[in-house]
């Protein structure tokens, strides 16, 4: 196993909060919560350009699981700006932003288009004291680890997002996205190297997992060193594979209340230190096709942290003791 960098939190886990948030994690770090700005570098994915798959994953849409603006023709800095004052409404000085390049793969298909954006970005970490770079983990090398390491010296926080989504290569190929857990953990020693912190992308609820997999998932995701979680339920958005097979009836989707049990027994093996930066997904009404009964994410959130003071655990309770090694 790889110790992960700590950045503990004086509070733990407790009853009256009982898991390790990421507003919590942001205040005791940087004395404030930051927001996120999405930016969209238009690149692309493997899983589209023919790499390693055609169309991508079922339940990705069109803009890769981003904003799409790249494609509609809005520059990085005009995309910057947007965000920023977005963000401004709730803390209108200081730092107020995490950097947060999100659409497809950014570190596909070279390092270029990242490289130039980093360079125009760097200017904007005063306003963005944490930079998030998400990628595939078959897409990260060494040199991308190098890139996102020099950024250090610029941000005070660099995060890579990997999508994991699911421990079972089975399933990886049942789902179009044709990565395996072996690239996930080569592409975190990789990240461990360079003293990036990663936070990991986590879906329950796909088809062909086992009623497991989102413990599993985060047993692996322990296992390769991870910083932070993001849980997520399996949505069927418009414009996707995923749409198709749902509307022929191919697809059974979590009732709230077993996905809520799900990520309350994955926050009790989940080691305390590990941010929980998502507890679930939301999507544009928009782009949203299924499903249609849930409550919000902030009453699913609720209703987790519900979970757990009813059966009176906390985030880490079945954790293994002790520090990773
Ligand atoms: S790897 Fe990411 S960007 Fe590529 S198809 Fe899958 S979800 Fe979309």
């Amino acid at each position: 196993m790889l110790t992960r960098p700590s950045h503990p939190d004086p509070e733990a886990p407790s009853a009256a909060l009982p898991i390790h948030t990421l507003g919590r994690h942001l205040k005791a770090r940087f004395g404030r919560r930051l927001r996120r700005v999405m930016l969209d570098l238009g690149t692309t994915c493997p899983n589209r350009d023919g790499t390693s798959g055609f169309g991508g994953c079922i339940y990705c849409d069109v803009h890769g699981s981003g904003t799409g603006a790249a494609g509609e023709g809005e520059d990085l800095a005009s995309q910057w700006r947007t965000g920023l004052a977005r963000v401004r409404r709730s803390q209108p000085e200081g730092p107020a932003a995490i950097l947060y390049f999100q659409s497809y793969s950014s570190t596909w298909p070279d390092l270029n288009p990242l490289s130039a954006s980093l360079a125009q970005a760097r200017a904007w970490a005063e306003d963005a004291p944490v930079l998030a770079v998400g990628t595939r983990p078959d897409c990260f090398s060494p040199e991308a680890a190098a890139l996102l390491a020099e950024q250090k010296s610029t941000f005070k926080a660099v995060w890579v997002e990997f999508g994991l989504e699911t421990a079972d290569d089975r399933v990886q190929g049942l789902i179009g996205r044709n990565d395996t857990l072996a690239s996930f953990h080569k592409a975190c020693a990789l990240a461990h190297d360079q003293g990036l912190e990663i936070i990991v992308h986590t879906i329950a609820g796909l088809p062909g997992e086992k009623p497991d997999g989102l413990l599993r998932q985060v047993e692996e995701s322990v296992a390769a060193g991870v910083c932070g979680i993001k849980f997520h339920q399996l949505m069927v958005l418009r414009k996707t594979k995923l749409a198709s097979m749902w509307k022929r009836g191919e697809v059974d989707l979590l009732e709230p209340g077993a996905y809520v049990n799900m990520v309350a027994d994955a926050l009790e093996i989940l080691p305390p230190d590990i941010v929980v930066h998502r507890l679930s997904a939301a999507s544009p009404p928009e782009n949203h096709l299924a499903p249609l009964d849930w409550p919000s994410p902030a009453k699913v959130h609720a209703n987790i942290l519900a979970a757990l003071r009813t059966r009176g655990t906390l985030q880490g309770c079945r954790a293994h003791a002790g520090p990773l090694k």
